[in-house]
């Protein structure tokens, strides 16, 4: 009997799949303590994991693990250098949640231009009138930076150029070249001319800070800036520093570098300010189609025929 460690809860249809093979077990464990996924990793043949941390500790004791099946595509909370070391392929879930976080990087980048949270909470305060006190702006014909033209970039891009904007693009691995929009050499120069910047790129030792302060102090001081990649890719201390002295018309943030994100971040007391708590990606639809994805990616690891185009590194396969 094979095992697949569950480390956090999956979707029901998810688990189901398991349910299903007459070979195949699973072991859900919901407490993600280092010491609690040590003790059940060793008889795993496979794994799945969310958002918690794994440590090489951890991944060294799974002595029998032919996947670490992310639920996601961002693996910055997996040591990738010890899976390599170890011959074990880390899988992920490929393109779908690339619409749900396409839809709420659109979401915070509206809520953001149409100052949503301010008006929301000054009508409902009975302040009708601080329509004159703060203007909304619009997105059509305004020049939206994309950094990281990945899948989730690609489909903020289709509904970006849908509201009228002029897409830029940084990304400078981009494999393809003639690409509809106008892709940039440099970031500097995009953060100068953008009037809204989006980041869709991973969390590496290369771009953590990619936004620290020099970068956000070429901003036009009427930019809006969103994040819903990773929290550790834009410097949250420059970042309260540039909306404490006034510039940019708002930030919108799905991601923190410190997750929960702690109630005293000053972030969050800043009314330009709009945040989610990295929930782009917890629709229903996507959350079915990642467990499913992710268990697939389990079962087919210990069937021998795990798709190589979902391992980040499949060299180890
Ligand atoms: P992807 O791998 O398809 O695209 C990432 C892109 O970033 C690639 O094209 C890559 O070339 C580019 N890139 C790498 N380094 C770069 C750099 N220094 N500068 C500019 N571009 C760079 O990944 P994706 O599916 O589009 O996801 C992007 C990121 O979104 C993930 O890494 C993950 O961290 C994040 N994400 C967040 C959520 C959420 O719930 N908020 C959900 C899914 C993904």
């Amino acid at each position: 009997m094979h095992k697949i460690l569950i480390i956090e809860s999956l979707h029901p249809e998810a688990l189901h799949l398991i349910d299903k093979r007459k070979d195949v077990t699973y072991q859900l464990i919901t407490d993600v303590s280092e010491e609690n996924i040590l003790a059940n990793i060793e008889d795993a043949d496979a794994l799945t994991i969310r958002v918690s941390p794994l440590t090489k500790r951890a991944l060294q004791n799974g002595k029998k693990l032919k996947v670490v099946a992310r639920h996601g595509v961002g693996y910055d909370n997996i040591p990738l250098e010890e899976c390599n070391r170890l011959g074990i392929p880390l899988a992920l879930v490929g393109s779908v949640n690339s619409i749900a976080v396409s839809e709420q990087t659109i979401y915070l980048m509206m809520a953001v231009a149409k100052l949503g949270t301010i008006f929301n909470q000054g009508v409902k305060n009975g302040n009708f009138d601080i329509r004159s006190k703060y203007q909304p702006i619009e997105l059509n014909g305004k020049k939206l930076l994309i950094v990281g033209f990945g899948k989730i970039g690609k489909e903020v891009a289709k509904r970006a150029n849908a509201l009228g904007m002029d897409i830029l693009v940084y990304d400078p691995y981009l494999p393809e070249k003639g690409s509809t929009y106008r892709i940039l050499s440099k970031l500097d120069k995009g953060l100068e001319i953008a009037d809204v910047v989006t980041l869709h790129l991973p969390l590496t030792k290369e771009t953590k800070y990619l936004l620290g302060a020099e970068e956000l102090n070429l901003l036009k001081a009427s930019a809006i800036l969103v994040n819903t990649s990773r929290g550790g890719i834009i410097d949250e201390m420059a970042l309260h520093k540039t909306l404490a002295s006034g510039k940019l018309h708002g930030v919108g943030l799905d991601v923190f570098e410190e997750e929960p994100v702690p109630p005293d971040n000053p972030l969050l007391s800043h009314e330009r300010v709009i945040v989610s708590p990295h929930s782009s990606a917890l629709t229903d639809d996507t959350l079915k189609a990642m467990g499913v994805m992710t268990v697939k990616n389990a079962l087919n690891a210990i069937d021998g025929c795990l798709d190589s185009a979902l391992v980040v590194n499949p060299e180890a396969m």
